[in-house]
C-alpha cells in the first residue's frame, strides 16, 4: 500500500492521494501551520557524513559560529513574530565547551521568554547525559534524522565508523526520556529504493516519532557523494508523496514542509502543506551565515530581507487556506496521546 502511494503517477490519484492526506492533517490540528524560528547556530562540525556541504572534510566550507548576542536576537526576532518555538540548529561537536555553551544559551533563552518560546535542538548524536543536561536547561525538542532507516543504505552514505545502532539508540533515548523526537529522511538518495522509503515510514511508525521533517537530497558539489554520484535529479514530486504517505499511516505527529523542497520548487513548501505538512521553519538568521550553512546547493531565501520573507510567506499560508498560528508552542498531538497517563 505505501508502495503503491509512492510510486503513483496518475494525476487524478495524485491529487487524491494529498486530498486525503490534507483531511488527516485538518482532522488533527486544524487549518493551523506551526512556525519555528530556525537558528543556525554554527556550521563547524565534527562529523563526515558523504552527503553534506559541513562536513569536517570539507576545506571549502568557509566556518563560523554564531556570537550569544546574534543568536539572542534571532530568538527575540521570532518571539517578536509570533512564532512560539525556535529550533537551535548546527554541526555536531560534543565536545565540553559546545554542550555547555548549548546549554547556557537554552538557559539564557528560557530566562527571558519562559513559555513565550519551545525550543527544539538539532545538533547531532551525544550522550544521554548531554540530552539530559539540555532538557533541564529547558529544551524540549530534538530533531535527529535517521537518514536511511536501511542499515546498507545509512553505511553507503556515512564514512565508516559512523554507526547505525548509535543513532537508532539516540532517537529511542529521547523518546524515552521525555523528548518530543523528531526524525526524517533523506528522499532521493543514490541507490534508494521506494520499498526503502515505505520501510523509512515504518521506522517512523515503529519507533513512536512524534515529528517528522523529510527532504529531496540535493547534491553539494564538494562531496564525495556527489563526486561518486554525480548524475542524481532531486523528485519533488516523490517527496511530497512520501509526506503524503507519512501523515495517512502516522496519522497525528507534526510533519515539517521542509526547506529543501522549496528549494526544487518555489512554492514547494505550500504544496507540501496541501499534502498533510503541518509546521514551517523560517531562517532567521542572518543571511551572512546563511550562505556558509551550505547543505546542499541552492538554499533559497538568501538575499530577501526577513520581513519580506515573513510577509510573503504569511501571505502564500494565507492564499492556500491555511492560518499561520501564533504564539503557541505547537506541540505535536502524538506526544501527548502516547505519554498519556505515564
Ligand atoms: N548536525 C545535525 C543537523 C544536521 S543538518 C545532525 O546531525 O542531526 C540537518 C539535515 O540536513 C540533515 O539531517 C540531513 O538530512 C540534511 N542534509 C544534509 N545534506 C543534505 C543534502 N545534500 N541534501 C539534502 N539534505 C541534506
Amino acid at each position: 500500500m505505501l508502495v503503491r502511494m509512492l510510486s503513483m503517477s496518475d494525476p487524478d490519484d495524485v491529487r487524491r492521494l494529498y486530498a486525503l492526506a490534507y483531511a488527516q492533517k485538518l482532522r488533527v490540528t486544524g487549518r493551523y501551520v506551526f512556525f519555528r524560528g530556525l537558528i543556525e547556530v554554527s556550521n563547524v562540525c565534527a562529523r563526515n557524513c558523504l552527503y553534506c556541504g559541513i562536513r569536517a572534510g570539507n576545506g571549502r566550507a568557509a566556518r563560523y559560529t554564531m556570537s550569544d548576542e546574534d543568536i539572542l536576537a534571532a530568538a527575540d526576532t521570532a518571539f517578536r513574530s509570533h512564532f512560539g518555538s525556535i529550533v537551535l540548529q548546527g554541526g555536531e561537536r560534543s565536545d565540553a565547551a559546545f554542550v555547555d555553551w548549548i546549554e547556557r544559551l537554552v538557559t539564557s533563552i528560557k530566562a527571558k521568554y519562559g513559555t513565550g518560546l519551545g525550543i527544539t535542538l538539532s545538533l547531532g548524536e551525544q550522550t544521554p547525559e548531554t540530552y539530559d543536561r539540555w532538557k533541564r536547561a529547558g529544551a524540549h525538542r530534538y530533531l535527529i534524522r535517521i537518514e536511511s532507516s536501511d542499515p546498507d543504505l545509512f553505511a553507503r552514505i556515512h564514512p565508516a565508523g559512523q554507526s547505525y545502532d548509535n543513532r537508532v539508540a539516540c532517537i529511542d533515548y529521547l523518546s524515552a526520556s521525555g523528548w518530543q523526537t523528531g526524525s526524517g529522511v533523506m528522499i532521493g538518495l543514490p541507490g534508494q529504493t521506494v520499498g526503502n522509503l515505505a520501510d523509512d515510514l515504518l521506522f517512523f511508525r515503529d519507533h513512536n516519532l512524534d515529528m517528522i521533517g523529510m527532504g529531496p537530497y540535493i547534491p553539494h558539489p564538494d562531496t564525495p557523494l556527489t563526486q561518486a554520484c554525480p548524475d542524481v535529479r532531486p523528485d519533488f514530486h516523490l517527496a511530497i508523496r512520501m509526506v503524503a504517505a507519512a501523515r495517512l499511516l502516522l496519522k497525528d505527529v507534526n510533519i515539517a514542509a521542509t526547506t529543501a523542497l522549496q528549494t526544487l520548487v518555489p512554492d514547494g513548501r505550500e504544496q507540501a502543506l496541501l499534502a498533510g505538512a503541518n509546521v514551517i521553519m523560517p531562517n532567521l538568521g542572518d543571511p551572512q551565515y546563511k550562505r556558509k550553512y551550505s547543505l546542499y546547493e541552492g538554499k533559497p531565501d538568501l538575499n530577501d530581507g526577513l520581513d519580506n520573507c515573513l510577509n510573503s510567506l504569511c501571505s502564500s499560508i494565507r492564499a492556500i487556506g491555511e492560518i499561520p498560528s501564533q504564539d503557541v508552542y505547537g506541540d505535536p498531538v502524538h506526544f501527548a496521546t502516547r505519554t498519556a497517563g505515564r
